[in-house]
């Protein structure tokens, strides 16, 4: 036994079979599993994570049948062709010593295709499908396809199937009487909603005999209305138990539920209680899951007995080798999931593949690779952010001798100020990640150097690689160095004093974060009172765990302004967090408006014109979140802007500052270095 996180790496006896610790990669919807062809980008992603030391992995939902497909045309076990695609997948992580469930998942009404079907014909309001109810027919052939399913599965040498029973899926769907309106007898009372679900059960596992794993995810807590009660959930998951399951995972909130459960504001660990409920009900291993992404957090959960197993997704997928790191006591080298969806779930949504911002590899691993150098080049990266400390880390780790120009005295760019903000502090993570890399790599790190380029061109560098990011830009508004008026900058990362009423230039990504750093009380939030701002009962005491929010008067009365008319505020920072900031904003009563024409600033505040009315904003502080502009002066460029020295390379926030972002910073980093 290890003595680093001796609970967390201890192995799991299951009687049948040995789980070596107790990580599980849970299941994440990466686009690889949809198209046969990429099975053998699946593989190489799942091999890398299990040659990582994750105990049992889980691979994205895969259809039973065609009605619970996810998106058209998504993954399906449902004929003996599928196996040999599967096989790849399972030999690749076996011959790493790892095992692998596949998660059986009917989307019931969150499938967005016109075949969907659920419990009862009512539309959820995230899809534009409105599903048919099933037919009792349908259901009892539902069930014998999710046995056909697993026996394919079994035959494809899984080591056992997860069955997707949460987050408002079919299963879900049958369970609650929100989305159950049926009077048969699968409807109506709560044996009847929960019929469906161990009837498959019950046949799965006489399907695949008794040394198979079924693991369930069950809803613990369903943040909607006309969600389930915690008597309920006991009672479905002691059934599901005597059904005959082996595990039983975590499920937290309905996809459709309008509160967070995932994006990186929700406290670490934030539904550990509800966990450690139901694991005292059950004699069966419990796994918790949701916002848990480091060792120490994992390891207390376990060490408690809160639960048997820890479920995470996303901080494998932003590092394969979380589990070996964590064994040998460099829990510091960890890249950790910072859980931002950028790079993961908003390209789900999105129809694209999953990757992850902090780890370009991610899905990516037969094509994004790092090849040992054999002419190793002296490389100069000015530029101590994201993209160059991506670019820099990665080509040095290559063989290169690397030398990295940083202007200020600390690394890290705009991620300095992002960490700053309340609810995004995981982003010091990625700080302290990089921080690590520049050392182990052996990176020459030159702190407060603003080089020019004669000093580059006389000191001989092979490559040069342009990495100096963004400025932000100041507006053409008359008053504009009035004293009232800051800049991001200023606020997040001078600490520049503001007043109680502030005016906010920009809805874009950053005027949002000024706002909610200007509204925080406490940084990171406690939980009790992120409970009460979202109005969660971890209890679940009432149907779906929701009880009326408690909210404080904010600190400030902020306006957020924009210029564009009827867009969403918001919408930069992307589909799955955007509403969560939207709302977060609204508990705040921060006025957003669209439309506006900025006329002056003056000592009564900031005069706007709104449609035909002018008004002044009577601020102390005028905050400008305007956007950036590129800062791209060392690099030798022709009247056109061509590069006019081979030598030079621009990336990142250089390269082009509308929208960039992290994930571009990152990624166009390592993959120039990975050329260099
Ligand atoms: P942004 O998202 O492009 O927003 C810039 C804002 O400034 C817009 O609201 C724009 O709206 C306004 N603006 C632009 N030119 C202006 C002008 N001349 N005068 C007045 N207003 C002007 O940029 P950002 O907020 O600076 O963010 C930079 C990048 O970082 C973005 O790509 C963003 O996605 C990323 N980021 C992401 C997050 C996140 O949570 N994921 C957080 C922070 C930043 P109008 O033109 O309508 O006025
Ligand atoms: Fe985590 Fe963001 Fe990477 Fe997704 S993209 S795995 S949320 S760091």
């Amino acid at each position: 036994m290890t003595s680093h996180y001796p609970n967390l790496l201890k192995p799991l006896d299951l009687g049948f079979t040995q789980l070596k610790n107790r990580v599980v990669m849970g299941s994440m919807h990466t686009g690889l599993e949809d198209r046969f062809y990429n099975y053998g980008k699946l593989a190489a992603y799942f091999a890398e994570r299990a040659r990582g030391g994750t105990g049992l992995l889980i691979t994205g939902g895969i259809s039973p049948n065609r009605q619970g497909w996810l998106l058209p045309f998504g993954g399906t076990m449902s004929h003996y062709g599928d196996v040999i695609n599967h096989r790849r997948v399972t030999s690749a992580v076996h011959q790493e010593g790892g095992k692998i469930l596949m998660q059986i998942l009917h989307a019931g009404r969150y499938g967005y295709h016109p075949f969907a079907v659920s419990a009862s014909n009512i539309k959820s309001p995230i899809s534009m499908f409105k599903p048919r109810a099933m037919k009792e027919s349908e259901i009892i052939k539902t069930i014998r396809d999710y046995g056909r399913c697993a026996k394919l599965a079994k035959l494809s040498n899984y080591d056992g199937v997860e069955i997707m029973g949460s987050e408002g899926y079919l299963l879900n769907q049958f369970i609650c009487s929100r989305t159950n309106k049926r009077n048969d007898q699968w409807g109506g009372s709560l044996e009847n909603r929960m019929r469906l679900p161990l009837e498959i059960v019950r046949k799965v596992r006489k399907e695949v005999g008794k040394n198979f794993i079924i693991a369930y995810r069950l809803s613990l807590i369903d943040l909607v209305d006309g969600g389930n009660t915690w008597d309920e959930i006991v009672t479905i998951a002691k059934a599901l138990e005597s059904a005959g399951i082996t595990l039983l995972n975590t499920g937290i909130g309905w996809h459709e539920a309008r509160i967070p459960t995932i994006v990186t504001s929700v406290p670490r660990a934030a539904f550990r209680e509800v966990t450690k409920r139901i694991k005292h009900e059950l004699s069966i291993p419990v796994m918790a899951s949701n916002r848990i992404n480091m060792p120490e957090d994992g390891e207390s959960i376990v060490a408690s007995g809160d639960a048997d197993l820890i479920s995470m997704a996303r901080p494998l997928l932003a590092d394969a080798h979380f589990v070996n790191k964590a064994a040998a006591g460099k829990a510091e080298e960890i890249n950790t999931c910072i859980a931002c969806n950028q790079g993961c779930l908003d390209q789900t949504f999105s129809m694209k593949r999953s990757t992850c911002l902090v780890n370009p590899q991610a899905c990516f691993e037969t094509e994004l690779v790092y090849v040992k150098t054999n002419r190793p080049k002296k490389i100069a990266v000015v530029g101590g952010g994201m993209a160059g400390l991506s670019c820099a880390t990665v080509a040095a780790e290559r063989g290169h001798d690397v030398t990295l120009f940083e202007g200020s005295d600390d690394i890290g760019g705009q991620f300095t100020m992002a960490m700053n903000v309340p609810g995004k502090e995981e982003f010091r993570e990625t700080v302290r990640y990089f921080r690590n890399q520049v050392k182990k790599t052996g990176v020459k790190l030159q702190l407060n150097q603003k080089v020019n380029t004669a000093d580059l061109n006389k000191a001989g560098f092979d490559e040069i690689v342009i990495a100096t990011g963004v400025a932000p830009r100041t507006p053409k508004i008359p008053g504009i160095d009035h004293p009232k008026v800051l800049s991001y900058p200023d606020v997040l990362r001078h600490g520049a004093k503001v007043g109680h009423k502030v005016a906010v230039i920009g809805a874009g990504g950053i005027g949002i974060d000024v706002s909610e750093f200007l509204l925080a009380e406490h940084s990171p939030q406690p939980l009790e009172n992120w409970l009460d701002e979202w109005g969660v009962d971890l209890s679940v005491s009432e149907a779906g765990g929701l009880r009326p929010p408690k909210r404080e008067q904010p600190l400030r009365q902020i306006w957020l302004l924009q210029r564009k008319h009827g867009k969403k505020m918001g919408q930069g920072p992307g589909k799955t967090t955007g509403w969560v900031h939207r709302l977060a904003l609204q508990h705040h009563q921060v006025k957003m408006m669209g439309g506006v024409e900025y006329l002056k600033v003056d000592d009564l505040g900031l005069h706007i014109r709104v449609g035909d009315e002018e008004q002044v904003l009577d601020v102390d502080n005028v905050i400008l979140c305007a956007g950036q502009e590129s800062v791209r002066d060392l690099l030798p460029t022709d009247s056109e802007g061509k590069i006019t020295d081979k030598r030079f390379h621009v990336i990142g926030g250089a390269k082009m500052a509308g929208e960039v972002d992290a994930k571009r910073a990152i990624k166009e980093g390592a993959e120039l270095a990975a050329t260099l």
